[in-house]
């Protein structure tokens, strides 16, 4: 479908995979500090959207060895990770990158190291006390090979660097498929990926934005079925009725033409596949039962709603990072990215941004500047008193700044506000620092009760050090989910969305869609209720119109059925036989052609065994699969948090649609055999 195509190349400029593309080459830049002015070039170059399609000069792709060697304790397993970073690179003036041997995160990667688990460890470690929970770029860059070790290793530290990044998970799962042990526990954790998703900011974002949009396209797949297949049902009655306003000797083929030509003026008009809609909705909210108009009411709302409120949602959601700055540099900033653009930004926000603020002062505490993130915490405390995450770290630069009483109020307080298991631990240890071992053990017991998991991991990191450490929490995936929904802006991508379906009027609101839409549900059924319509002989198939034969029944057989079938005494018994047999063979054949229609044209089943909301249901089902499984990757590139999370998530809610279908058209094929 060109639109899909004309959607991702907008998303693409959209700043998403270009986000994607810098991750990368953080991830190796935190890896690989040789060639971190080659990463910042292209996270640049990227990042202003310059295109990266020069040939590459041979000099600037840094040999893997020459890597190896100016970073101790590190091997890069595989040169081409290298290779692959700096052939995306073309020559442009190296500029200052704002991380270097004082920050504590990238301290603890780089300082030697026995082994991997050491390494890790320590990071965690680091990482935790800065509030980065999810170390995404050092997850990626171990899963991509760039340190030495197993797979299965690899994967492991991967996903304690990144507990909460479903590619992480995904990587594990992968390697516990391959390498090892048993397949059921690959299949625990690439569950354990789908469930990390609503804690990863980005990655939530990403799955809901892309989940929504096709929900919107198959919304819209299965409403236009729907009335398609009710418009068909229709059509030859109607072809008939409409006939009989001029002569009751029209020829068929002119009745049919005459109702083409009634149908299509929607589309003369400029309103395309949507005013075709319309008038085919016409169509069958005319003909159809009481059910018949509800499926197809049901059919319309779809329409309408997928191209408008959930394209436009889904629009919202996808473009909320890329239209938020600040936002997006918070989330980069509690990812442990520390982009020196980020800080740019939020340092221009700060003075109306409480998140921003709060950004910084965990960018002032990584950089060591105590002072400096005491301050914007002590400046947020009066507006976010409320917040614990916000009390919580400001007891924590308390706590390094030697401000015991203070800490502990700020830590009480947090706890207070809300009991979390980290709070309490921080709380445990500023209690030890001032020797009151009593709380200490208290405090520590009550954590451990709240979550056991999270303080045994926090426990295990201490390790022996009397001194122990406190831990700072992230911002709340909430906060950060409200604020970029409400900046995002779905209205062009709902726009584009839809069109291919609506170029016209049509197509312009939300209100007039709906109201049109509205408007010929009910019209259409108020003057199904009021014509004569024609129907078919359940018996025999033949037409019966009021107006054409000369004795109206009110029953649902003709005539002829009736003489057949009720006074058989008016009839000579040899035809009587002959013709009951045809009709037997007739129903078999019709058995079979709705047997194949059912099979083939999803949604129709329902419509032809006369349960017509079933067979919106199936329809909406069958839609639902079919997108799902073309679109598995997303519609918009993955900013490398899904990885394979993605293919499972989507392919997953295509195999539950594909059940409901296939549930769907047994029940309706079902209901036809015992009827
Ligand atoms: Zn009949
Ligand atoms: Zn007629």
């Amino acid at each position: 479908m060109p639109v899909e195509r004309a959607s991702r190349r907008a998303f693409l400029g959209a700043g998403w995979p270009r986000r994607g593309a810098a991750f990368l080459v953080t991830g190796g830049c935190l890896l690989v500090p040789a060639a971190s002015g080659l990463a910042v070039t292209t996270a640049e170059s990227l990042e202003s959207g310059a295109p990266d399609t020069e040939a590459v000069p041979s000099d600037l792709v840094a040999p893997a060895a020459a890597i190896e060697a100016a970073v101790p304790g590190i091997a890069l397993e595989d040169p081409a990770t290298a290779t692959e970073l700096a052939r995306r690179t073309r020559p442009a003036p190296q500029h200052a990158f704002a991380v270097g041997p004082n920050d504590p995160i990238e301290r603890a990667w780089f300082s030697p190291a026995a082994t991997l688990d050491e390494r890790v460890t320590r990071t965690r470690r680091a990482s935790l006390e800065l509030g980065v929970w999810n170390l995404d770029a050092a997850a990626r860059a171990v899963i991509s090979g760039a340190v030495a070790g197993v797979p299965i290793e690899r994967a492991r530290a991967a996903l304690r660097l990144a507990p909460d990044l479903p590619l992480a998970h995904m990587a594990l799962a992968r390697a516990q498929w391959l390498h090892g042990e048993s397949p059921i526990s690959a299949l625990r954790t690439a569950g354990a990926a789908i469930l990390s998703i609503p804690r990863h900011p980005e990655a939530a974002i990403w799955f809901a934005g892309n989940a929504l949009y096709l929900l919107a396209m198959a919304l819209m797949a299965a409403g236009l079925l729907v009335i398609g297949v009710a418009a068909i049902l229709a059509a030859p009655h109607a072809a008939h009725d409409l006939g009989d306003l001029l002569s009751h000797r029209m020829p068929r083929f002119a009745r049919a033409a005459f109702l083409s030509s009634l149908i299509l003026i929607p589309l003369a008009f400029g309103e395309g596949v949507l005013g075709l809609a319309a008038a085919c909705l016409a169509l069958g909210c005319v003909y159809g039962s009481l059910g018949g108009r509800l499926a197809l009411a049901l059919a319309a709302a779809g329409l309408v709603g997928g191209a408008y409120p959930v394209a436009q949602f889904a629009g919202q959601v996808l473009t909320g990072l890329s239209n938020d700055r600040v936002a997006s540099a918070v989330i980069s900033t509690g990812q442990g990215f520390a982009h020196p653009v980020d800080g740019v930004r939020l340092e221009a926000a700060a003075e109306t941004d409480a998140l921003a603020r709060m950004a910084l002062a965990q960018r002032a505490q990584r950089n060591g500047e105590l002072g400096s993130a005491d301050a914007h915490y002590q400046s947020l405390l009066p507006i976010r008193r409320h917040d614990p995450t916000l009390v919580n770290n400001a007891a924590n630069v308390r706590l390094a700044l030697g401000h015991m009483e203070s800490a502990l109020d700020l830590y009480r307080e947090s706890t207070e506000i809300f009991e979390s298991p980290v709070a309490l631990y921080n709380l445990s240890q500023a209690h030890g620092r001032a020797f009151q071992v009593e709380d200490l053990s208290r405090t520590l017991a009550r954590a451990q009760s709240l979550d056991g998991v999270v303080v045994a991991e926090l426990t295990q990191l201490q390790g022996t050090e009397a001194e122990g450490f406190v831990v700072a929490l992230p911002v709340g995936s909430r906060e950060l989910w409200n604020r970029v929904v409400g900046a995002g802006d779905g209205r062009r991508i709902a726009a584009e969305l839809r069109s291919w379906l609506a170029p016209g009027r049509l197509g312009d609101e939300l209100f007039v869609a709906a109201g049109t839409f509205a408007a010929v549900v009910l019209l259409a059924a108020l003057l199904g209720g009021w014509i004569e319509a024609s129907k078919s002989c359940i018996r025999c198939g033949e037409r019966m119109c009021p107006r054409c034969d000369d004795e109206v029944e009110a029953a649902e057989i003709c005539s002829g059925c009736i003489v057949l079938f009720q006074q058989n005494e008016k009839t000579d018994r040899a035809m009587r036989i002959e013709r009951i047999n045809d009709l037997r063979r007739r129903e078999q054949r019709v058995d079979k052609m709705v047997f194949t229609v059912a099979l083939l044209v999803p949604g129709a089943a329902g419509f032809l065994v006369d349960r017509p909301l079933r067979g919106f249901v199936g329809a909406l089902a069958f839609a639902t699969a079919l997108v799902f499984v073309v679109h598995r990757d997303g519609v918009v590139h993955d900013p490398l948090v899904a990885g394979a999370a993605a293919q499972l998530f989507f392919l997953g809610i295509a195999g539950l649609a594909a059940l409901t279908y296939a549930t769907a058209v047994a029940l309706s094929i079902g209901a036809r055999r015992n009827a």
